[in-house]
């Protein structure tokens, strides 16, 4: 039977590519599970199906999914692109540590990538972020959509894998997809993209394939997440600086916060890792801790 994947779902259709690039819409027969609960197919999910028509078919079976996202809803990502701009806006690193949690707890691979590079002229800006998240273990990428800089560096690590675009608006996500996808056109930065996420239009998510054999979701994710169902103890596995260190703690459970014995204060205080990132983690562990007392 072929198999091939979810890359768009509209209205009861699935539109599965095949291992050859061909594109069926599908329909659905009976009921998929998945470790006995009832599973209805996700853009991402790897199926089964049986041709139909010319370019059409029926989906038939589903496989287990190794990671899916609700924001947008997709399953097996492997990997989240954080996107933060130097300027117009200016680099915040809040929210890029905030992406990175969640990217993080969905177990993605990460990179980071800096857009508007062509608007700094000062590149000490430039590597102060990158020796923040360098220190943190994730690669860092400068790019511009003038001048093609970082251009090849992205495609090469959106090479092979099932991408996400994750970032504050206006940072330039759409624009970075649009060199990625040559005959794409993503709206940017006009008042019709703002008005065209308004609350009537639902936003289909779509995988677009790349020429290197990867796809890329076109809906960027995580938006507006909070830590939701989070424990405290989680939170310093979605830190892979503290992740590392963590174990070496002399208490098991331990938050890193006022615990005797524990490797992550020793390591910040040897200036191993950054105090903005321990920062964000004090500030993260707070709204969890204020989201479980009104549970
Ligand atoms: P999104 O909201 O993250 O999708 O951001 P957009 O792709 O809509 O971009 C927002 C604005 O930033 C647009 O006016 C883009 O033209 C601009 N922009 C995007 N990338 C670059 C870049 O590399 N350099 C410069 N100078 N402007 C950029
Ligand atoms: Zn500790």
């Amino acid at each position: 039977m072929p198999a091939g994947q979810i890359v768009k779902a509209i209205s009861g259709f699935y539109y599965v590519r095949s291992e050859t690039g061909e594109v069926f819409q599908c329909r659905a027969r009976g009921v998929f599970k998945f470790e006995k609960k009832k599973l209805t197919p996700l853009v991402g999910d790897f199926v089964e199906y049986d041709v139909t028509g010319l370019d059409e078919g029926v989906v038939t079976s589903v496989q287990p999914r190794y990671s899916e996202l609700t924001r947008p809803p997709i399953a097996n990502v492997d990997q989240a692109i954080v996107v933060c701009s130097l300027r117009e806006p200016h680099f915040q690193q809040m929210p890029v540590d905030r992406f990175l949690v969640h990217a993080e707890r969905e177990g993605l691979d990460i990179v980071i990538v800096m857009t508007k590079r062509d608007l700094i002229e000062d590149e000490s800006e430039i590597e102060r972020v990158r020796e923040i998240y360098h220190a943190a273990g994730y690669p860092v990428v400068a790019t511009s959509i003038h001048t093609g800089e970082g251009l090849d560096e992205v495609r090469e690590r959106l090479a092979g894998k099932v991408s996400v675009f994750a970032g504050q608006s206006g940072v330039g996500k759409s624009s970075l997809l649009n060199q990625l996808l040559p005959g794409r056109r993503l709206e940017t930065g006009s008042v019709s993209k703002k008005l065209g996420r308004g609350r009537h239009t639902t936003r289909q998510v779509e995988l677009l394939p790349l020429d290197s054999g990867g796809q890329v979701a076109d809906t960027p994710g995580f938006s507006q997440l909070a830590f939701q169902g989070m424990e405290p103890t989680d939170l310093g596995a979605c830190f892979p600086e503290m992740r590392e260190r963590a174990a070496a703690c002399r208490f098991r459970g331990c938050l890193h916060l006022n615990e005797p014995g524990c490797e992550v204060k020793e390591a910040l205080l040897n200036g191993e890792i950054h105090p903005d990132r321990y920062q964000h983690y004090e500030t993260f562990m707070n709204e969890i801790k204020e989201a479980l007392l009104r549970r």
